[in-house]
């Protein structure tokens, strides 16, 4: 058994930043799998937390280890697990379902209305070791490298958008080319999408979106991104909108984009309530407009499991940085900076 204590990236008190603490290594309940920490990897939200912005005030109360996203290896197991031993490979599903409201009981558990997040809600992984309910605990194929199964929590998002309707041989357009919005742009091409038109002002991203598989990557700043595509269409419009920006004006030159019947996944988070011209865009178009929140549990993960153990996807253009947890205010800067497509932490001393 794990006791003592171990190193972990917390959220002291309610204000920016965050700091390597000294704490107890999480004692395993029944029903819980403790896990040591390969490797972790940041998401957006976790630098809504470091900023401490208002969402994140609203939600968190630290002390709290933040960090959502990783691999590890199963270090011990609680009362009445069966399911996993030490040794084995696992990452994890942090949303943590209720079980009992209504999308829970109709088979949706990943809108949960009560749904707990490790992480935001309880101790989360950028430590040493994690602790979650066996439920939750992924194991892994021995074909998944660990730096594609530290990222499975975002990709499951990429996937589910892009599986919510039909893909195969649809044109699609991808605004916003954020880490998601990259990864949707492979999972689209692994399943046999056709032409793959994106969107994306920042220059960095916009190589990166041409390395992941888009065939044409346009920055809306400089060209009329609906205008081109419309004409790449032959003034059709693509067969499926996977909008990964939340930004108001993209999200609309996405619909200008969409094909009359069809379909729209969008998962990028406005700030801001936005604006549609619902007429021309929606009703007139018959589109099918599909709001994409987490990961269908346990069915994306399926899908994402079988698209990684067969190497469909090729993720490597998105890592480019692998630092140590005690790095981690160097990580947020290059995400920040846009530098990084995804950044991963090594607990220090990990081999
Ligand atoms: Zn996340
Ligand atoms: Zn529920």
């Amino acid at each position: 058994m794990t006791a003592g204590t171990m190193q972990a990236l917390r959220k002291p008190r309610p204000e920016p930043g965050a700091q390597i603490e000294s704490v107890p290594v999480p004692a395993v309940r029944p029903g819980e799998v403790l896990v040591r920490v390969r490797a972790a990897s940041i998401c957006g939200t976790d630098l809504h937390i470091y900023h401490w912005d208002q969402w994140s005030a609203s939600r968190l109360h630290p002390p709290l280890t933040f960090g959502h996203e990783f691999c590890g290896v199963v270090e011990a197991v609680g009362e009445g697990v069966t399911e996993f031993r030490p040794g084995e490979r696992v990452t994890a599903e942090m949303h943590l379902a209720c079980h009992h409201c209504r999308p829970c009981r109709a088979g949706q558990p990943h809108l949960c209305q009560n749904v707990r997040i490790v992480g935001i809600d309880q101790d989360g992984c950028f430590a040493e070791f994690v602790r979650i309910p066996a439920t939750n605990v992924w194991k892994l194929n021995d074909a998944i490298p660990d730096h594609y199964a530290a990222i499975m929590d975002p990709l499951g998002n990429a996937v589910h958008s892009v599986l919510a309707g039909p893909i195969t041989g649809c044109t699609v357009a991808v605004t916003g080319c954020g880490p998601i919005g990259l990864m949707c742009i492979a999972v689209a091409k692994a399943c046999g999408c056709s032409t793959l038109y994106a969107t994306e002002v920042s220059p960095h991203r916009e190589k990166l979106a041409r390395e992941m598989g888009a065939d044409l990557v346009l920055n809306p700043r400089e060209t009329d991104a609906a205008a081109r595509v419309l004409a790449e269409t032959h003034g059709e419009g693509v067969d499926v909108l996977l909008e990964m920006s939340g930004n108001p004006g993209a999200i609309r030159q996405g619909f200008h984009m969409l094909r009359p019947g069809g379909r729209a996944s969008l998962l990028g988070i406005p700030g801001e309530p936005v604006t549609l011209d619902l007429l021309p865009d929606v009703i007139f178009k018959g589109a099918t407009v599909l709001g994409i929140y987490g990961r269908r549990m346990f069915e994306t993960w399926l899908q994402m499991d079988a698209l990684l153990r067969e190497r469909r996807l090729n993720l490597e253009p998105l890592f480019k940085e692998r630092l140590q947890l005690g790095e981690y205010a160097r990580a947020f800067q290059l995400l920040e900076q846009g530098a990084a497509g995804k950044v991963l932490l090594v607990p220090d001393g990990a081999k």
